[in-house]
């Protein structure tokens, strides 16, 4: 007797991991100037890219993408294949520089490999963002943390010297 090996599809719960790796004693008030949602505009995404998968990926690499905006999803049906830019909600992460461009590795489908692009981002609001403490909501400049200790430390080497040439 000939057993069929398919007990049916077996759904394994194989649920990604989102879990924040944040030290457990950060402070909640903290936490919430950590990140923070911005629009971004995604300029120059090659039409490979253009799906909701590739705008994720392009998104993801500026924060976490929360929303992508329908409207301009849609526009990369326009028939002059490109366009203008894409738009989403990105949780930007303090703990992370914000990238002005970042680069995608598309797909080459026509003569293999992967082709880099480079995809210009622009974010309509810019939160201050300290890099001392690493939180948005203050600059580095206006840091409080600057004030109360003066920096003595001149361990900083000031390169922009070397660029007063002229
Ligand atoms: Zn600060």
């Amino acid at each position: 007797m000939e057993q069929v090996m398919q007990d049916g599809p077996w759904l394994i719960r194989n649920n990604p991991l989102f879990l924040k790796q944040w030290s457990t004693n950060t402070e909640l008030k903290k936490e919430e100037l950590k990140k923070i949602p911005v629009w971004v505009k995604m300029h120059d995404v090659p039409l490979a890219a253009y799906t909701e998968d590739g705008l994720s990926l392009i998104a993801s690499k500026v924060g976490t993408p929360k929303i992508l905006d329908n409207e301009t999803t849609k526009m990369s049906l326009d028939s002059w294949g490109r366009s203008g830019y894409a738009r989403a909600i990105v949780e930007l992460d303090a703990d992370k520089e914000l990238e002005d461009s970042v680069t995608v590795a598309i797909p080459n489908v026509e003569e293999g490999g992967y082709l880099k692009s480079n995809i210009r981002v622009e974010y309509e609001w810019k939160p201050p963002h300290c890099k001392t403490c690493n939180v948005f909501g203050h600059g580095t400049d206006e840091c409080p943390t600057k004030v109360k200790e003066p920096a003595d430390k001149r361990d900083h080497v000031k390169e922009s010297v070397d660029d007063q040439g002229f």
